[in-house]
């Protein structure tokens, strides 16, 4: 157990250093939405009416979307200590956790960040200042998605405003809309890889932590693996196609049965190989 002054010190920087990865976003979006709304919706208005509304209406859904995503994403509480198992798992024997003391059912792992368990934690995440599991992963997903989709509307929604004002046809220096087209251009590209990348984890039923110590495996079997991509996926979007893309609650499980499955797969044909128990040891340290 993790007690003391010094450790409750470090522990208070830690936090303060991860939230300002938060604050970066926050400054991104804000300066995106200067450039892109404030500063030229007029010059393109005068160009093309129609075309200056869509483009400011579509990105300021997909900036809500965005931000209510990333609220969720942050403030979702998805440690084992703020969850009770369903009923049906109330008498079930979870193994506790050396270093907080809470029960650890299978696929939780011990954050140091945080100092406690997550359920099926995925990772601790800077950029949302809050470990990322169960009941986050959703909204975390999310905010990749519709980060990338506005990061993507703001570059290709910006390019004409950009050659206009080089030209020279604007009062405007260029300068702002050039440092924000090209600081979110970088991040667009990265965004498409880590979209494809968490996409993959979904459809196969994987946690970043999971993928990390098996991915080397060639004989690795998934012991939490649905049954099919769709399978996998519904499990964490829910079946509601109309929800997927909306930062709601869909899944209608609770994070604690992964201990049911892996001992009834367990007992029935031997699936959990070596490895998945190693993973399991592997706890975030
Ligand atoms: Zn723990
Ligand atoms: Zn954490």
């Amino acid at each position: 157990m993790e007690r003391g002054p010094g450790r409750t010190c470090l522990h208070h920087v830690q936090r303060l250093l991860f939230s300002i990865p938060v604050l970066v976003v926050i400054a991104i979006l804000a300066l995106d939405y200067y450039s892109l709304v404030i500063q030229s919706t007029r010059e393109r208005f005068d160009r093309s009416p129609v075309g200056a509304v869509f483009l400011v209406l579509i990105f300021h859904i997909c900036l809500i979307l965005l931000l209510v995503s990333y609220y969720r994403c942050i403030f979702t509480n998805t440690f084992v200590s703020g969850h009770q198992p369903p009923l049906a798992l109330r008498d079930a024997v979870f193994p506790n956790c050396g270093k907080c003391g809470n029960v650890k059912p299978a696929r939780a792992h011990h954050c140091s960040m945080c100092r406690t368990c997550v359920l099926k934690m995925d990772h601790h995440c800077p950029w949302v200042a809050n470990c990322v599991g169960f009941h986050n992963y959703k909204y975390f997903c999310l905010f990749i998605f519709w980060s990338t989709v506005s990061a993507w509307v703001f570059v290709i929604g910006s390019i004409d405003h950009l050659l206009n004002l080089f030209k020279g046809d604007s009062v405007d220096s260029p300068f702002v809309s050039l440092f924000a087209v090209i600081l979110t251009f970088s991040f667009a590209v990265t965004l498409v890889g880590f979209l494809i990348f968490h996409l993959r984890l979904v459809v196969t039923g994987q946690t970043t932590l999971e993928f990390a110590t098996t991915n080397r495996d060639p004989d690795w079997v998934n012991p939490y693996d649905c049954g099919g991509k769709w399978e996998n996926f519904y499990a964490i979007f829910g079946t509601r196609w109309l929800l997927w893309l909306l930062p709601v609650k869909t899944s209608q499980e609770t994070g604690f049965e992964f201990q049911q499955i892996v001992t009834s797969q367990d007992l029935e044909d031997g699936l959990l190989s070596s490895t998945a128990m190693k993973s399991d040891d592997n706890s975030q340290e």
